[in-house]
């Protein structure tokens, strides 16, 4: 490039020199100067015009032109568009390569702007979801994927989960959605086929729903006669603790297939019932009255602050309150205090169970809504616990749109609180309790 500028320059300087000099053997040094300066300038014109037509045309090659400068700027400008080019036709392979292997994968892939509507998707999500990308494209995705869970689903800022649907296109196909956060501002909604894992859970409940109900009727009848057998006054003396023992492990078993029915019942049934006002509050006082007449049990109090309703099921907040405070009742020794609180504000409702009991140790909370986990299984057994309470509770607040947090500390006590969304809280009646 130095070269040629500097050849540039030494023709420039020649051309002025020759005209200045042609004008001076004429007597008009001026004007020959002046002339030799039109041509130079006419020459960087035409080069000019020549470049512009080369941008126009994208046609760098085969153009020639010896003068230094514009040589080099006319390479360079080549060397850049080539260069380009390769760059160009290597993303356009790649994108091509990304595009087939999304086109492969098995899950649907659906890409949504910040309004929700259809940007694109890959062939799995056509075939899945039986969208037609060409008409679809723009629309809100819930007014191509029509179903109420998946528009409140979409509606709840909560996409941690999934959620489950039968499949719109195929009879008997079940699909998982889920969102996940992509690029800025958009989505991606990810569609899997779970049959074969629906169906797998069906056959887990139906086992489960149809031992119990089997194992229920002998299990009654052995009952029966253990119970005969403890109140007769003619059953020997040397049978009478060991029968005392069979009827109280027959009144356990008795207590852990409810409990399996009551999960199974839950499970199978979905709540698409409408939904009853639920006066919490009052709930709170029946559960405090029915314990806290028993001796030896702890300080029960009930802490109102809010007159606002629940929309839910009674008979399944019931459960989740005899439940919680059941298990707090066991792990809170006589002198301690057990603290029920309903409360609403902004964000929803709250309805908490504390005690000052035993508390649990930080590495079990997350296992504690698991089906049969128990922290201290022999204690528990003793104490009549199943390991099913729990998993009910996470179940039922599941199905009210609610999550259950638990807090703990050895020694301290524990906490479960249980958040319910502003959308399941109505409005009450002025505070009465
Ligand atoms: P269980 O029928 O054994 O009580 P749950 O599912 O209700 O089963 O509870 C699981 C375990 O969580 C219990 O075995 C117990 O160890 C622990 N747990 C539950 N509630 C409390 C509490 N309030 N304080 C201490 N530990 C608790």
């Amino acid at each position: 490039m130095a070269d040629s500028r500097r050849k540039y320059l030494l023709g420039l300087a020649l051309l002025l020199m020759g005209g200045f000099l042609i004008g001076w053997s004429y007597d008009y040094p001026v004007r020959g100067l002046l002339a030799a300066t039109a041509i130079a300038l006419g020459w960087q014109i035409r080069q000019l015009f020549v470049f512009e037509q080369m941008l126009r045309n994208k046609q760098f090659t085969g153009t020639r032109y010896d003068n230094g400068i514009w040589s080099g700027i006319f390479s360079e400008v080549g060397y850049l568009h080539r260069r380009s080019l390769k760059q160009k036709k290597r993303y356009r392979r790649l994108v091509k390569e990304l595009r087939h292997s999304i086109d492969s994968m098995p899950d649907g892939g659906i890409v949504l702007n910040s309004a929700f509507e259809i940007v694109s998707c890959n062939t799995a999500a056509e075939e899945l979801a039986g969208l037609k990308l060409r008409q679809d494209r723009g629309h809100r995705v819930d007014n191509i994927l029509r179903d109420p869970k998946f528009s409140s689903y979409l509606n709840s800022s909560d996409f941690e989960n999934g959620v489950e649907l039968r499949s719109p296109v195929a009879d008997g196909r079940w699909l998982n959605y889920r969102m996940v956060p992509f690029g800025a501002k958009q989505h991606l909604l990810l569609l899997r086929d779970v049959t074969e894992h629906v169906r797998l859970g069906k056959i887990r409940r139906d086992f489960i729903a149809n031992a119990s109900h089997e194992l229920r009727s002998p299990l009654t009848v052995i009952g029966g006669y253990l119970d005969t057998l403890v109140t007769d006054v003619e059953t020997p003396e040397h049978w009478r603790k060991p029968v005392a023992r069979m009827q109280e492990q027959a009144d356990r078993l008795n207590n852990i297939i409810a409990e399996l029915l009551e999960l199974s019942r839950l499970e199978a049934i979905e709540r698409n019932v409408k939904d009853e006002r639920v006066d919490l509050c009052a709930l709170l006082m029946t559960a405090q009255a029915s314990v806290a007449t028993a001796a030896g049990s702890p300080t029960i109090m009930v802490d109102c602050h809010s007159s606002d309703r629940l929309l839910g099921s009674v008979t399944e907040m019931e459960s989740v309150i005899a439940n919680l405070l059941s298990n707090a009742v066991r792990h809170t020794p006589g002198d301690g205090t057990i603290t029920l609180t309903w409360s609403s504000d902004a964000q929803g409702g709250q309805l908490t169970v504390a005690d000052t009991g035993e508390g649990i140790d930080r590495e079990d909370i997350p296992r504690l809504s698991e089906r049969f986990f128990r922290v201290n299984r022999g204690r528990s057994r003793e104490d009549g616990g199943v390991g099913l309470g729990l998993a009910i509770v996470k179940h039922v607040l599941s199905r009210h749109d609610a999550t259950l947090e638990i807090l703990s500390e050895i020694g301290v006590g524990s906490r479960f609180i249980c958040r319910f969304p502003r959308t399941r809280i109505e409005a009450g009646d002025t505070l009465s309790h």
